[in-house]
């Protein structure tokens, strides 16, 4: 191994540490705690990587940093745009794992969807990264990393107003390394989004939510996709070890000290399984002490899953009876959908075919809900 391979290896990824874990890794080499801040505006806010262009810091510590650190994000595997303006990039970690992120542009807003591990373990039944399997959690560089990839991409074209950790993975099962980057997305000296702006999606695992509540304000968004323990069970397994009144006894714990806050429900619609006029006025009813607003989600099929999406009619249906009982309830929009755009299915369509061709058999041997 040459030299500088040698040094690549052992090097530090600033990436890695939010203000405090810069601060005092700074602290720790005999520097003054601000360096961090000086670096975070570098990075995050100038898109500077090169500790020689650093100019606000001595010779020696640019030197030192030269040696022993570095500022690296993921790299980038592959490019999608769609005619809608969406675009996805599948992004290679290390030599076997790649994540996705999507970047969606709206009137006012530019949204992006970030990953929080490499495949899931959760084994939903809908969803198109749960065949993929589980391979590890991605690190904090990765994490911030892909909103600096994105920023850097989009240049002048476009700008990341708002994150929502809904890409692959679980977030909370990947708990302080999504924290420490939401922090970084949050922190004035590096992105300073509000934290109305970061959201962090969950299917529900409940004493990871009591946690976060209790170190982080970020937007919380639950992944609900059934109103009773029963189907909610089989769609989203995690439910057997934390069934749905501790999940919302969770719920309701995040937003009882924060009076505006509202958590978002998300709601995929299967046709012929959980989209009954019937499961509308169920979640009325679970809903009623909780602050919450409801997000639709058109169901995305996708290679060898055996579900179909709800008709427009029935999504409409669904949706009127909610917001007649007052209830804020919204149908995602349904984007890039020429690219394949919801996350998993792309990193799905390059990893290895014969191991995603076995998992999706297995798959479907233990699927109830062919239609
Ligand atoms: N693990 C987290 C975040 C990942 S997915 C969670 O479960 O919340 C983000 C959202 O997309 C979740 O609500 C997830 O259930 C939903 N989703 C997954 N696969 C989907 C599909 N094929 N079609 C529509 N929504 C899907």
């Amino acid at each position: 191994m040459n030299s500088a391979l040698a040094r690549d290896k052992q090097a530090i990824n600033l990436l890695n540490f939010d203000r405090k874990g810069l601060a005092d890794f700074f602290i720790g080499i005999g520097e003054k705690p601000f360096r961090a801040t000086q670096i975070l505006k570098w990075v995050y806010q100038l898109q500077v990587y090169d500790f020689d262009l650093m100019t606000n810091l001595s010779k020696s510590l640019r030197t030192y940093l030269k040696e022993n650190c570095t500022i690296t994000p993921p790299s980038i595997l592959l490019e999608q745009k769609a005619s809608d303006g969406t675009r996805k990039w599948v992004l290679q970690m290390d030599c076997d794992n790649r994540v996705e992120m999507v970047f969606i542009p709206e009137q006012n807003r530019g949204t992006l969807c970030v990953s929080s591990q490499v495949g899931c373990a959760l084994a939903c039944t809908f969803c198109s990264t749960a065949q993929q399997g589980f391979n590890r959690n991605l690190t904090v560089a990765e994490i911030i990393g892909q909103v600096l990839v994105a920023q850097q991409q989009l240049g002048d074209q476009g700008k990341v107003t708002n994150v929502v950790m809904m890409g692959m993975g679980e977030p909370l099962l990947n708990f302080n390394n999504v924290v420490a980057a939401m922090n970084l997305m949050m922190d004035d000296f590096a992105y300073g989004l509000s934290k109305r702006r970061v959201t962090i999606s969950t299917s529900g695992v409940v004493p990871a939510m009591y946690r976060l509540t209790e170190m982080s304000d970020v937007s919380l968004a639950v992944s609900l996709h059934a109103v009773n323990d029963e189907l909610r069970n089989e769609l989203v397994p995690i439910n057997n070890k934390y069934p749905l009144q501790e999940l919302l006894a969770a719920c309701k714990d995040n937003v009882e000290n924060s009076p505006r806050r509202k958590i978002t429900f998300e709601y995929v619609m299967l046709a012929g399984v959980n989209d009954s006029m019937q499961d509308a006025r169920n979640m009325i009813k679970l809903l009623k002490d909780i602050p919450s607003k409801i997000n639709l989600i058109p169901f995305n099929p996708f290679p060898g899953t055996s579900y179909l999406c709800s008709s427009a009619e029935v999504i409409d249906g669904f949706r009127n009876i909610l917001l007649g009982a007052g209830l804020v309830t919204t149908i995602r929009k349904t984007r890039g959908e020429d690219i394949d755009a919801a996350c998993g299915q792309l990193v799905g369509k390059v990893i290895d075919k014969s191991r995603r061709h076995i998992k999706i058999q297995a798959q479907q041997g233990g699927m109830n809900h062919a239609v």
